[in-house]
């Protein structure tokens, strides 16, 4: 079998270490004689992998234990709704950075169960840079960002400085980047992107924090009681979380964040450079906001847009099409995606360069 270059932007690609594990043990769990998708949540087995798993996420981002590590069921729109469920009521307000799409998605779940305010925003700009000067008038229960947008391709590289709670949607680009977590009071993410297949969420939280959370909710919904679980209330997605488990353990065995991080930054620059060199392409993002994992661009010319993608099909290349809202063209650069990958899609450009200028 061939596998395909792949760019999609999540669900998206996973080391073939990865999957290739997971294959085997998906039908004799470690030589056990069952699979790892039948057998009880509350065995050791299971245990032992969440606990491993929550192990992975503190040493990999070296939280103190200040913070709490959580897996929950369902992706990032369930946590758009479950964070203002615990940390918003009626009276109060939670403020949100607007760089886009996603931004909006958990603004409007939030106005289910508060207030919510605008503090900045970039779309007079068609959200082509992150905003920086933030001014808070009031007080807010907690302000959201979007730690990298996934759609217009701008990613913060370092997290705000405020007073208030800093809450961060760190869906595509968590593990891929150092994050200073004193700053974070609840950071998420949904699976698909850095992490493993769809299912879960994983969440990093500041015991401080949590204390303010309400009560009256479903436990199901209820930090607190999720985290007293151990991730393990009711039966969680056992095979994604497994899977994850073997990504955490490939990316530890990569050298961690500070490599990998290393390997994202050079990614996206040759990408960034070809770019700007070659004359069928172009991006608008501002320089010091692009982002590392989502790579957006333009065809200078739309119509050829069609053709570029026919290209890149014929050479295996998947996953290049733009999101519905921005259009355009995106390369995610996932840290599953390897550094050949990036080489590949840079020679097709200029192929197609050469073939149809
Ligand atoms: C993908 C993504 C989401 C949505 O995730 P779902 O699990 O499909 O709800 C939210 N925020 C960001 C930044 C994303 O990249």
């Amino acid at each position: 079998m061939i596998r395909k270059i792949n760019f999609y932007s999540g669900p998206s690609a996973i080391p073939k270490e990865v999957l290739q594990q997971a294959t085997e043990n998906f039908f004799d769990y470690e030589k056990q004689g069952f699979s790892i998708a039948e057998i009880s949540h509350r065995s050791s087995t299971v245990k032992n992998i969440l606990e491993e798993f929550h192990e992975k996420i503190r040493s990999l981002f070296m939280l103190s234990n200040e913070h709490e590590v959580l897996i929950v069921q369902g992706g990032a729109r369930l946590q758009f709704a479950q964070i203002p469920m615990n940390f918003l009521s009626k009276e109060k307000t939670a403020g949100f950075i607007d760089t886009g799409y996603w931004a909006h998605k958990a603004m409007e779940y939030a106005s289910y169960y508060g207030q919510t305010k605008i503090i900045a925003g970039s779309k007079n700009n068609n959200y082509s840079y992150i905003p920086k000067e933030l001014f808070i008038p009031q007080k807010l229960n907690y302000l959201q960002i979007t730690s990298n947008n996934t759609i217009y391709g701008t990613q913060y590289k370092q997290l705000p400085n405020i007073d208030s709670p800093l809450v961060v949607d760190m869906s595509s680009d968590i593990l891929s980047i150092k994050r200073d977590f004193s700053k974070i009071d609840f950071a998420f993410a949904c699976a698909q992107k850095n992490i493993g297949p769809s299912g879960m969420s994983v969440v990093i939280v500041k015991k401080e924090f949590l204390k303010k959370s309400n009560s009256n909710i479903p436990p199901i919904f209820n930090y607190q009681n999720l985290i007293q679980h151990q991730s393990n209330y009711s039966t969680p997605p056992v095979l994604s979380i497994y899977i994850g488990l073997l990504n955490l353990r490939w990316l530890h065995s990569m050298g961690g964040i500070q490599q990998i991080e290393i390997i994202n930054n050079q990614k996206s620059k040759i990408l960034y450079e070809e770019i700007e060199r070659n004359s069928m392409f172009q991006n608008n993002i501002r320089e010091e906001d692009r982002s590392n994992m989502n790579v957006c661009f333009f065809a200078k010319d739309k119509k050829i847009e069609q053709s570029f993608l026919n290209f890149c099909h014929q050479q295996n290349i998947i996953g290049i099409e733009g999101h519905k809202e921005s259009g355009g063209l995106r390369a995610s650069l996932y840290n599953a995606v390897p550094m050949e990958h990036v080489f590949i899609l840079i020679q097709c450009m200029k192929d197609f360069e050469q073939a149809y200028q």
